[in-house]
């Protein structure tokens, strides 16, 4: 066979979870049985020993389970009772949960524009946004590397500004030593099921080591109420499920394992396209922590075409994201341009994703290489 014969039959999937799953069949489903047998279902045992297990991964003394990525965003915003009116600093490049919920609230989102080399969050723009309505700083920690926290924390603390981290993407990523969810006031993660950590359905978890916050978004999760039917605040339903929970401590154990084949896989493609010459931009290591390679995201002009070519080829891709937030039309009341933040927007047109997930094998991201080189001959 020839090697474009191998490209055209060989197919890469983006993401596959079966490969995880099935290592892991009976121990998962005897953690399900043991939910299924108590008839247990929201929060409980599980989920509380999920909370410790997911806090101390985190470096946090505290973990609140939650119904979502997003849910852990709103009921962390709930809990430092962001007003309407009340403005957010965050990255218009970014899934659209981290924007959503600041405007869920009646909160205004004041973007500022990325660092082009890692996506997240430029430190250097943010004091220029601030104003006097400004309540909180949400850095995003994009496909797995943390943002550059020190100048962040540094600009939070001489304005007093509280910093959330949307680390959704980044659970045990670390900026020089600590980790994602560790460094602002609260931290959010999500186990959706393409995340590092994925459940097999919808949950997430509200990190933090304040206890007065903690105690917070504990109370917002079960409608603010205590004891039950009587209500300090008001919530909403962001418990999570316990047979979640089951299946996700079953996978903590395996996640550093996950983190280490991510890194491996990146170490090699970078490897393989260096050898193969190929032009495509890489992902920017900013050099100070650890990189969990939630998605391995590379820059071409040529994006869409490429993007066709991959298909073609049964080479898994995605864009994340096609359209930054200050051009959504949800967002047309900010009264944003294109050209407001060019290197958001030169990003949404330049780079793609493909394959990092852990089971993939060296075969296999030769594969990836020889087609991405192929489409550049
Ligand atoms: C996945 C994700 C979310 C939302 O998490 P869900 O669990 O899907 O609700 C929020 N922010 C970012 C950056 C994400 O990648």
């Amino acid at each position: 066979m020839t090697k474009e014969a191998v490209n055209a039959t060989v197919p890469v999937p983006l993401l596959d979870l079966k490969a995880q799953y099935v290592p892991l069949r009976d121990e998962i489903h005897a953690a399900m049985d043991r939910v299924i047998e108590s008839q247990h279902f929201i929060l409980g045992p599980e989920v509380e020993a999920l909370e410790r297990e997911v806090a101390a991964y985190s470096q946090c003394r505290y973990g609140i389970g939650v119904s979502s990525g997003t849910d852990a965003l709103l009921v962390a915003l709930m809990a430092i009772d962001l007003q309407p009116g009340d403005e957010v600093i965050t990255t218009p490049y970014t899934f659209f949960a981290t924007a959503g919920c600041v405007a869920r609230l009646g909160g205004r989102s004041v973007f500022v524009d990325i660092d082009p080399l890692t996506y997240n969050i430029d430190p250097a723009s943010i004091e220029a946004a601030i104003t006097p309505r400004t309540k909180a700083i949400l850095p995003v920690y994009l496909y797995g590397q943390m943002a550059d926290m020190d100048p962040i924390m540094e600009i939070a603390r001489r304005h007093n500004l509280i910093v959330i981290e949307d680390a959704a993407q980044a659970i045990g990523a670390e900026y020089k030593g600590q980790r994602a969810g560790s460094i602002g006031q609260l931290g959010c993660l999500s186990f959706f099921p393409s995340k590092n950590l994925g459940g097999f359905g919808d949950g997430g978890m509200v990190v933090t080591n304040d206890p007065a916050l903690a105690d917070k978004v504990k109370l917002l999760r079960g409608h603010g109420a205590r004891p039950k039917y009587h209500h300090k605040l008001v919530g909403g339903n962001f418990r999570l499920d316990a047979l979640q929970a089951a299946v996700l401590r079953v996978k903590l154990k395996y996640l550093d394992g996950w983190t280490a084949a991510r890194q491996r896989n990146a170490a090699c493609y970078r490897q393989l396209f260096a050898e193969a010459g190929v032009e495509v931009g890489l992902p920017h290591d900013a050099g100070y922590g650890r990189h969990i390679y939630n998605q391995f995201v590379i820059r071409s002009e040529r994006r869409d075409a490429l993007m066709v070519y991959l298909k073609d080829h049964q080479i898994g891709t995605e864009v994340y994201y096609p359209v930054p937030m200050h051009m959504q039309e949800c967002f047309a009341n900010l009264n944003h341009d294109v050209g407001d933040f060019p290197a958001s927007e030169f990003a949404a047109f330049e780079t793609l994703a493909i394959p990092i997930y852990p089971e993939l094998t060296t075969d296999m991201l030769k594969i990836v290489v020889d087609v991405i080189a192929g489409f550049y001959r």
